[in-house]
């Protein structure tokens, strides 16, 4: 299935609005201008009932802000006619999407918004003469809006639902070596004891089945979770229930002719193979993962911030806590690159990575953003502490002597902008207040933190 194009939408768009008669669409454009403040306290009133809603609309700056792009975009869908262009109006209603989706908004609250605007519009209209159809076209309006709203909703949220399937794949890749080799040694341990107590002449009923064994626990609570999604473990689970199912009954039943009890040992142990042949591409899937590491630094790839920042303003929300980033920018660092080289720049990257990281605690992340500017998110801290934080690194790396070949070594300093998570659901508001307060850093003079209010 392929997505509808703009270009259809416009044209669907314009026929719509060319079949609405003009009186109509100035009737509708009039509600609005006179009423756009009510349309928007109505909406407001409505979605602050819903405890979900709530959660995303208390923020102060929030309520500030999207009082006015509220009233904005009511003014702008509905005042819409024939000679309108329609190119910004559809841009316009694919980037709501897209911060919707970035914020996690569930889809029922943005029609349960669409459906207040329509119920308090015909409360507005009540006494127009022109009632009936100013509501249609209304209707029509916001209806087009939302289509195109959650069509760049559900692009955006796939592409989030990717990335956090990828970072969660990613997590178990930081142990999966030893992982690999513990759960094949539980595989190989479960048939040796199985063939053992089967000569030994044990009952089935006596028998671990390998769903309950080392292997099969791990298998049901982490790996297939871990794996989630991926063909083998349909594979995996098919063979163990064959196993412990089908072959481990039938082999203790007794006067079966040898050659079947043979058969039966051959097909035990070629599910087993099959198994660890399907355990070994699973994990060979997380080695190819290692690209979620950054190739020069060996830190977070940048791919990761949104999941991350995600899941950390949803614990910060849940739990009542604080966070902080930090964005930090290596000061004059094409100088560097300049006299000694990009090798020599490279050199300086990955020894400042491996300080910033052993600088912090292991609950908190490391990210490179991309050349030599670099993000930090610090769990469960107050702006306070995390200053005292970015200070010490500060002169941490100031201090440092930065190792290049043939002896030389080399000085460096960072600027830091420390921005406080402060309830607002957008990640990329963060980020952005970071990113000032860098900027800021930089320009008045550089090696120096600045709090970003
Ligand atoms: P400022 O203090 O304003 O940050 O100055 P700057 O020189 O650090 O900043 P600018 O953004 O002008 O230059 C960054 C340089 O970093 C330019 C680019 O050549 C270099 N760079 C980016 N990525 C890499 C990398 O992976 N390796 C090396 N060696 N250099 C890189
Ligand atoms: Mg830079
Ligand atoms: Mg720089």
């Amino acid at each position: 299935m392929t997505q509808i194009s703009t270009e259809q939408l416009v044209k669907e768009w314009q026929a719509l609005l060319e079949s609405t008669p003009t009186d109509i669409s100035q009737n509708t454009q009039r509600l609005a201008e006179q009423h756009a403040p009510q349309l928007a306290a109505s909406f407001y009133k409505h979605m602050l009932e819903d405890l979900t809603a709530a959660q995303f609309l208390s923020h102060d700056q929030v309520q500030e802000r999207l009082s006015g792009s509220m009233q904005r975009w009511v003014i702008t869908l509905f005042s819409l006619s024939a000679d309108s262009d329609l190119q910004p109006i559809i841009a316009q209603q694919k980037h709501i999407g897209d911060v919707h989706a970035r914020i996690n908004i569930p889809v029922h609250l943005v029609l349960r918004g669409a459906r207040v605007l329509k119920e308090t519009s015909a409360q507005l209209l009540k006494s127009s003469p022109l009632q009936r159809e100013s509501l249609s076209f209304i209707s029509a309006l916001i209806d087009m809006a939302m289509e195109v709203m959650s069509q760049a909703y559900s692009a955006s949220n796939d592409k989030n639902a990717r990335a956090e399937e990828s970072y969660r794949l990613f997590s178990i890749a930081q142990n999966s070596a030893h992982e690999k080799d513990r759960q094949r040694a539980a595989l190989l341990d479960w048939e040796n004891q199985t063939m053992f107590d089967m000569a030994m002449g044990l009952k089935f009923s006596q028998l671990n089945t390998l769903f309950a064994s080392e292997f099969g626990l791990w298998f049901r609570h982490k790996g297939a979770h871990a794996f989630e999604g991926a063909g083998e473990v349909e594979l995996i689970s098919s063979a163990i229930e064959k196993i412990d199912t089908v072959i481990l009954p039938m082999l203790e039943l007794e006067q079966k002719p040898p050659e079947q009890h043979q058969q039966l040992l051959r097909s035990l142990h070629e599910q087993m193979r099959s198994i660890d042949y399907h355990l070994e591409n699973l994990f060979s899937k997380v080695n190819e993962l290692e690209s979620g590491r950054d190739v020069l630094t060996h830190l977070l790839n940048r791919k990761f911030l949104p999941v991350v920042m995600s899941k950390e303003i949803n614990y910060a929300r849940e739990h009542k806590r604080n966070f902080c980033i930090l964005a930090i920018d290596v000061d004059h660092f094409k100088l560097i690159n300049d006299s000694h080289g990009h090798e020599a720049g490279d050199i300086t990257l990955q020894q400042l990575a491996s300080l910033l990281s052993n600088s912090c605690r292991s609950g908190d992340y490391v990210f490179r953003m991309g050349g030599e500017e670099f993000l930090m998110l610090l769990v469960d801290i107050t702006a306070e502490k995390a200053a005292k934080v970015a200070e010490k690194l500060r002169a941490l790396v100031a201090e440092e002597d930065f190792r290049l070949p043939r002896g030389i070594t080399l000085n460096i300093t960072i600027s830091i902008g420390l921005a406080q998570y402060s309830g607002h659901p957008d990640p990329q508001a963060l980020l952005n207040k970071a990113d000032d307060a860098l900027y800021q850093a930089k320009r008045e003079g550089r090696n120096k933190i600045i709090v970003a209010h």
